[in-house]
């Protein structure tokens, strides 16, 4: 391997850890300078970029080049010229890549859609057919059949990709149309600036002259009062006006914590539908179809075995098969099943996947709204109370914890207390669907990032 296939393999594997935005900004620009007696040196674009690669993804990158050549000791990086190379015969040169995952970037600047997610390539099965149905439905008919529409589910199941087909159908269907897609976050920063330097009448029209408005992952509007007050009036503007709304979170409206009322009673007023973990089928069946669009094929064994192993996360399946085809391309040798193992390794096993108590604590704290500390109190408050017993319980559901294991961990209760609680959600679980799903959400999260 020379130095530029190497550094290929190791984009091709930080590419799979981080998002396609991130990878754009920080890795873009990077190759390798020179590799000597151990010590790589990485040209970065600019002093921004070399901290960030040093400090944030500096032990990655080293732990990356050393699985490919374990006499990598060190790297360093140097701020260079920022030109793309020229792409050379036969190597893995960072154009191929970016057709592998970064097509992300082919974004339309009025609509911010992506032409790569369509309703084509969206495969549908149990766990999605509501929601897919949902969505198609309101790209035929904007406006009319579902407002606003509402779509829910874990990390990498599909939301974004189903909002951005919506968008792309509208457009496809009638090209006069205005249809913008936003995340919640940049809505927010939009928000922010727009008070800042005095614009937000224009920002109002702006957002008020669109068809179809997608904002995605609306949980982030938690406690951003401003930003809820301006979205809650827009929302009836467009909705008076038979314009289509629609919106997505990982979570139910009823479980997104710091909404104002009236915003959650509009988000609950259409259809909400929710996107749950795919079966084996619908895994095997998306991973033919990302290998017809990318034009590769590998053995049946070697796609099963990917599809068996990872089930919560439909983005770590495209990474498991971004890096089988780095391989590929790289050895220009197909990977049988042990290589596939080996290869995928940490994305199936990965430590992030080791569930410990103090995940769970984490995951139920962040979901309430509170933090770790707060459960771990000795607070009798409702609102901690509440998430305290499901932390509880899900430690002795999830990880078989003993009673006095958990007693412990909350502030040295006695294990009676953590016996109480368990029973206690456990029953009021079969009763209150909404704590049902609370909690199935709480474990998507645990299990699933
Ligand atoms: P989310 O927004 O729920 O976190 P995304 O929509 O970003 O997830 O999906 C993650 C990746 O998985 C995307 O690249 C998307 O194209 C792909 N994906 C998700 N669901 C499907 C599906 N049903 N069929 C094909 N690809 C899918
Ligand atoms: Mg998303």
């Amino acid at each position: 391997m020379n130095n530029e296939e190497l550094w290929q393999a190791t984009l091709a594997q930080i590419q799979l850890s981080i998002s396609p935005a991130n990878f754009a900004t920080w890795f873009r620009q990077t190759r390798v300078l020179s590799l000597e007696g151990g010590r790589v040196v990485v040209s970065v674009s600019n002093s921004f970029a070399k901290e960030w690669l040093e400090n944030k993804y500096g032990k990655t990158i080293l732990k990356i080049l050393r699985s490919l050549d374990e006499k990598i000791k060190e790297v360093n990086y140097e701020i260079g010229q920022s030109e793309l190379r020229t792409t050379k015969e036969g190597t893995l040169s960072l154009p191929e890549i970016s057709q592998l995952d970064l097509q992300d970037f082919k974004i339309q600047k009025e609509t911010n859609l992506n032409h790569k997610y369509t309703f084509e390539n969206f495969v549908v099965g149990p766990f999605n057919e509501l929601a897919q149905a949902a969505a198609w439905a309101v790209s035929e008919n904007p406006g009319s059949v579902y407002n606003p529409l509402f779509i829910y589910g874990g990390v990498g199941l599909g939301k974004t990709h189903l909002l951005q087909a919506i968008g792309n159908e509208v457009i496809k269907n009638s090209s006069r149309k205005k249809v913008k897609y936003t995340p919640s976050e940049k809505f927010t920063a939009g928000v922010v600036s727009s008070i800042r330097n005095h614009s937000i009448e224009n920002f109002k029209l702006k957002y008020r002259a669109i068809d179809v408005l997608i904002l995605d992952d609306v949980q982030f509007l938690a406690g951003k009062e401003k930003t809820q007050e301006e979205f809650f009036h827009l929302f009836n503007n467009l909705y008076e006006k038979n314009k289509q709304i629609v919106l997505s979170s990982d979570r139910p409206p009823k479980a997104i914590p710091a909404l104002t009322e009236r915003l959650r009673s509009r988000f609950e007023g259409g259809m909400i539908a929710d996107i749950g973990f795919p079966d084996y089928e619908t895994r095997m069946a998306i991973l033919k179809t990302k290998c017809q669009e990318r034009k590769i094929i590998f053995p049946n064994e070697v796609l099963d075995y990917v599809a068996a192993n990872i089930q919560k996360n439909i983005r770590e399946l495209e990474g498991a098969l971004t890096r089988l085809t780095a391989f590929r391309k790289l050895n220009n040798q197909e990977p049988n099943l042990e290589v596939t193992k080996s290869l995928l390794k940490n994305l199936i096993f990965s430590p992030k996947k080791i569930v410990t108590p103090k995940r769970v604590i984490k995951m139920v704290a962040e979901f309430y709204d509170l933090k770790p500390k707060e459960l771990l109190s000795s607070s009798r408050k409702r609102e901690i109370v509440g998430p305290r017993q499901v932390a509880m319980y899900l430690l002795r559901e999830e990880l078989k914890s003993s009673f006095p294991f958990i007693g412990r961990q909350f502030g040295n209760r006695d294990h009676t207390t953590a016996i109480h609680a368990c029973e206690k959600i456990s029953k009021n679980k079969e009763k209150d669907n909404k704590l049902d799903e609370e909690i199935n959400l709480i474990k998507q999260r645990i299990f699933s990032q």
